[in-house]
């Protein structure tokens, strides 16, 4: 059965506070559908409903200190409590002892050695792989992971070509930020329903979206309002372009939008909020408890015949 996985950089599950949480002011009736009206709140989980399931998820896989980025999304991409094995966690970006963990280990790796087809949907920019090649930019967990396991990172050919999603859905940020004055552009709720249709493509498809985590840092409450109100359109348009054939799952590599009174990461669970059919959900999310408990929920799914 296929997965598409979604993660939202830095998004706990955080207490129903309208001061210090976007999700408890943010209107999102597509996800509010799926949760029987609940919201992207600690006190929503866990919930098992006809369309959607939403657990919390310990990020921090007992060790001490916030949970990071770098660790974080390898813990989602191995199964493996590398901040246990390291002793810390680390972020934003991979130090060699945590890359190592990236190479055989990671979903991308296991998938392609199986002969399974697997692809990162985010679309990159020029200026991202020029960054790469002259040292100033350092791969994140999950682009290296991806050139590990010998998968291409999709470049704005791809996306013009509508083979690659923009990292912010719609494609806005291609004509204001990028310069690409002819990039195409979407509204969410059609990027929602490209994402789906892209995901199809693959039996494992990863999208990651890490504006969530920058709104955090930098305490911006409307940009997280409205930020999460377009991630719900996409998330409308992406059930409704979804079948019973595969698993989508939601989830964050650790809390940060869910306070916004304090710059830094957050101490809360993550969500992960897995949609579609609910026989292979309750599988997927059974003995579920922290980060290390996605990958093989992930690989468990992917490798049954359905
Ligand atoms: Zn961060």
């Amino acid at each position: 059965m296929r997965v598409l996985f979604i993660f939202l950089d830095g998004i706990g599950l955080g207490e129903n506070n309208p001061e210090t949480n976007p999700f408890a002011r943010a209107k999102m009736p597509n996800l509010n559908a799926l949760l029987d009206g609940r919201s992207l709140l600690k006190e929503s989980a866990p919930f098992q409903g006809e369309y959607a399931s939403l657990l919390a998820v310990d990020p921090a896989v007992g060790v001490r200190g916030l949970p990071q980025s770098a660790t974080g999304q390898a813990i989602l991409l191995t199964g493996i409590n590398i901040p246990a094995e390291l002793g810390y966690h680390y972020g934003p970006k991979p130090n060699p002892e945590v890359a190592a963990y990236l190479r055989e280990a990671s979903l991308f790796s296991r998938f392609v050695k199986e002969g399974k087809r697997a692809a990162l949907l985010n679309g990159y920019p020029p200026r991202y792989f020029d960054g790469i090649d002259s040292g100033k930019r350092l791969y994140s967990s999950i682009p290296l992971s991806v050139i590990n396991a010998g998968l291409p990172l999709f470049r704005h050919e791809d996306l013009f070509a509508g083979r690659a999603l923009s990292a912010d859905f719609t494609g806005e940020g291609w004509r204001t930020m990028l310069g690409f004055a002819e990039a195409p552009v979407m509204d969410a709720h059609q990027a929602g329903q490209k994402l789906g249709a892209l995901a199809k493509e693959y039996d494992f498809a990863l999208f990651e979206y890490w504006a969530s985590d920058y709104a955090g840092h930098k305490q911006q409450m409307d940009n997280a309002i409205s930020l999460m109100e377009t991630f719900d359109s996409v998330l409308g348009g992406l059930t409704e372009a979804w079948d019973e054939n595969g698993l989508i799952l939601v989830t964050s590599d650790h809390g940060n939008m869910d306070d916004l009174s304090t710059r830094k990461h957050t101490a809360a669970e993550v969500p992960a909020l897995v949609i579609g059919n609910k026989s292979a959900r309750a599988e997927f999310t059974r003995d579920m408890k922290d980060l290390t408990d996605i990958a093989p929920a992930i690989w468990k799914t992917v490798m049954k015949e359905s």
